[in-house]
């Protein structure tokens, strides 16, 4: 098996970054770990330069919102039940300072995982704002004058919460030894790699190296250790869950469909009437016929106001993209349903509009079905109602496909789907 973990070639990064530095480190220290292969590592990564390293990795890699890649890191390996895999969060200070909370939850808890935070001391990505580590006096594009206060010493905080590894280095030649040392920790390890970015911390600080930097700030470059925080078990996330996938019951087929190729549908309404169960339901019920299905919701922060948009495709083969172009059909529940989809349905230029008669059509070459989806039973069983209406008409699956879901259902407590059924008959 070829075991290259990640391409050092064709970096993505300015020259003399050390990011690039770090990357070729990490992976002469992933390729001396004789048991390890390539896709028993995940890399997460978020925003920041260091984040776009991605595609050169030959491991699993999950990309995560800034600062957020610890957290997810931790979630990935605390749902992994095999104990050879390997959970390597790469993170800049920037990240780091935002996700600082989940850098030190995670060290607290001991979970398994490697976090490398590359720390050139500002944010790189965005024109060199200072971040929470920049030391006192260095200087970046926005603070010209340097930083006023002091960084936080991010190895003293994850040693305080308990991490058993916690050490800072200079990204200078080669450190795989380093990283290896602290992959093959049981629990949480921690490394900080200082480095100087050239596009804008060299030029603002260009007489300055990265150890006097280090030395005046007092971000003593050394290890740290908590023999108390080694644990026998190989960490926590043994103790808890063996698999995330393991709370997850398959889903039985019992019904037929005769359905072949790929549906799109966008179910909308309103929020707190049901819209985004009802997709659920319908998408499980799509599943019950041996279809695929995926279900993607769209709403406002504020949960319990405005719109409540709903994605299904539908298709008889695996789906690998769970995106929507242009949707088969669209089923409009709502005013604030019609309002968020009003200009998707104007774009179509095919496909069905099922819509709730006391709502009007916008201008749409879709071919146009009014019905009521409010009144028989109101705004709670509308979406249920209407996606009742339109099984019936275009038959991609049995209907009582998907009243059976809505029977094994807490739903089927709420909503009496014989009387919903009775709607089809008229
Ligand atoms: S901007 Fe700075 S941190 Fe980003 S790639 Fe360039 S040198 Fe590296």
């Amino acid at each position: 098996m070829n075991r290259e973990f990640l391409s050092v070639d064709n970096m993505p990064f300015c020259g003399g970054c050390g990011h690039r530095t770090v990357a070729q480190s990490l992976e002469k220290a992933l390729g001396r770990m004789k048991d390890l292969n390539p896709l028993d590592v995940v890399v997460v990564t978020d925003i920041g330069c260091i984040g776009i390293i991605d595609k050169q990795f030959k491991t699993h890699t999950v990309h995560g919102l800034h600062g957020r890649s610890t957290a997810l890191a931790a979630g990935i390996s605390m749902g992994l039940s095999e104990e050879n895999k390997k959970v390597i969060t790469l993170i800049g200070d920037g990240g780091a300072t935002i996700g600082l909370q989940h850098v030190i939850e995670a060290a607290q808890r001991n979970i398994d995982m490697t976090v490398i935070v590359h720390n050139n001391m500002l944010y790189g990505m965005t024109g060199g704002q200072p971040s929470g580590l920049t030391p006192c006096g260095f200087k970046t594009p926005i603070m010209p004058e340097g930083k006023p206060m002091r960084g936080h010493d991010l190895c003293k905080l994850v040693h305080a919460a308990g991490a058993p590894y916690a050490r800072r280095l200079i990204a200078i030649g080669d450190f795989s030894d380093v990283i290896e040392e602290a992959l093959k920790i049981k629990g949480f390890s921690f490394i900080e790699a200082m480095e100087i970015c050239p596009s804008y911390g060299l030029k603002y600080n260009p007489t300055r190296k990265l150890h006097e930097i280090a030395e005046e700030a007092g971000l003593e470059i050394k290890l740290w250790e908590n023999k108390i925080g080694q644990r026998d078990d190989n960490s926590y996330r043994h103790v808890t869950i063996n698999s995330l996938f393991d709370e997850i019951q398959p889903l039985e087929v019992n019904f037929k469909s005769d359905f072949r190729g790929r549906y799109s549908l966008l179910l909308s309404g309103s929020a707190g009437e049901g819209v985004q169960s009802a997709a659920e339901l319908l998408s499980k019920a799509v599943i019950s016929c041996g279809l695929s299905a995926t279900k993607k919701g769209t709403y406002p922060v504020t949960v319990g106001v405005g719109f409540s948009t709903s994605e299904v495709i539908i298709s008889s083969d695996p789906i690998l993209f769970t995106g929507i172009s242009s949707p088969d059909a669209v089923i409009v529940v709502s005013k604030d349903g019609l309002n968020k989809v009003k200009s998707s349905v104007s774009e179509m230029r095919q496909g069905f509009l099922y819509i709730d008669s006391d709502l009007n059509a916008p201008e749409t070459k879709a071919k146009i079905l009014s019905s009521d989806f409010r009144k028989p039973f109101g705004a709670k069983s509308a979406a249920l109602l209407a996606l009742l209406l339109f099984l019936s008409r275009e038959k991609l699956i049995p209907v009582e496909a998907l009243s059976e879901q809505v029977k094994a259902s807490g739903i089927g407590k709420k909503i009496d789907i014989e009387k919903l059924l009775s709607c089809l008959k008229d």
